[in-house]
């Protein structure tokens, strides 16, 4: 059995596992160490994305410390658990960040994402029994097994309890990332950041990462919920928080996505390869060149379908998503 914690955080606005990563490195070692125990796994690995060197050294640098001390290795504190951690780090691709195709990096092997089923419980890493799970969740779970589940629930609500961690950029005046309990309003959370720099209107939030869905200043007031954002259609997604101000040109902020997604699409399967490129081209003539043309607004939303339907992997499946909702919101944009 294998136990892989996920920190390729690779996601345009995702940096909540970075800060986990830099500046608490041995909660990340504590936290798989646990997850293993829980699974009986003695086997952990960290696969860290490449563009994060200082989370990489000081987590090479933590292991190192961590197995001087006993804390990993064979017979862990005289408790008969063996367990150590494989470092590996990522070479740039957000692929990666998939879980099969992090399998097959770790591997040895270009990292494509495989068909599921079956799932990596059963055939995961070198198709062996595998828990693999991001960094934040790990270290929440540790910290409510710390806590106890009593203490923990009393942040949050019924349905969504503890924390989480909420990454606040774009127009904020204190980008950065906050924890704070479930239930926080999208506003307050800007409010946190010291909201929008220069007394200017808020035009636009893209929530849960660039595979997200935009809202409207309207939806300010949601509750930051699972419950609550269901209901309400918007994905918390990695807790992404993106901020645009009424000056901010959103055609050009939707080709940067789909520019992203074009750029990252592993090409595997037709889709998404083949969608993410029309997505981009259309995106990049409308900004650039100002040429919106009748047909525009249907082919985007038929491409976003198409790869939302029939992608391969979780990447294909929500490069169109931000796109869609922007659509759905403010149509005239690609009018
Ligand atoms: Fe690759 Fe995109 Fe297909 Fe995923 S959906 S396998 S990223 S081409």
């Amino acid at each position: 059995k294998h136990l892989v914690v996920n920190a390729d955080e690779s996601e345009p606005g995702t940096f909540k596992d970075r800060a986990l990563l830099e500046e608490d490195p041995f909660a990340v070692i504590e936290a798989a160490t646990l997850a293993g125990y829980a699974i009986g796994a003695e086997n952990g690995w960290i696969f860290i994305r490449g563009e994060y060197p200082r989370g990489y050294g000081r987590l090479q640098e933590a292991i190192r410390q961590a197995r001087e001390a006993g804390y990993l290795g064979q017979n862990i504190l005289d408790s008969g658990f063996n367990f150590d951690i494989e470092l590996r780090r990522g070479a740039g691709a957000y692929i990666c960040g998939e879980e099969t195709a992090l399998f097959a990096a770790i591997e040895g092997q270009r990292g494509y994402p495989r068909l599921k089923p079956p799932f990596p419980t059963t055939h995961g890493l070198f198709q062996q029994p595998t828990a693999i799970n991001n960094v934040e969740t790990l270290v929440a779970a540790m910290t409510a097994f710390e806590m106890g589940a009593a203490e923990w629930r009393k942040y949050g609500t019924e349905q969504s309890p503890g924390t989480k961690l909420f990454c606040l950029s774009g127009d904020v005046a204190q980008p950065g990332v906050y924890e704070m309990p479930f239930g926080v309003t999208i506003g307050e959370l800007i409010a946190l950041a010291g909201g929008v720099p220069g007394g200017k209107h808020i035009q636009a939030v893209l929530m849960g990462g660039a595979a997200g869905k935009f809202i409207g200043p309207d939806k300010l007031d949601t509750p930051l919920t699972y419950e609550d954002t269901r209901a309400a259609g918007i994905p918390i997604g990695s807790g992404v928080v993106m901020v645009f101000d009424e000056t901010a040109d959103l055609h050009r902020v939707l080709y940067d996505l789909a520019h992203f997604f074009d750029h990252e699409s592993c090409g595997q399967c037709f889709p998404c390869r083949m969608g993410t490129r029309q997505q981009a081209d259309i995106l990049r003539r409308i900004a650039f060149d100002g040429d919106a043309r009748p047909t525009d607004k249907q082919l985007l939303l038929d491409i976003g379908a198409m790869m939302t339907r029939s992608s391969l992997c979780g990447l294909g499946m929500t490069a169109g998503t931000a796109v869609m909702s922007a659509i759905a919101l403010w149509p005239e944009l690609v009018e």
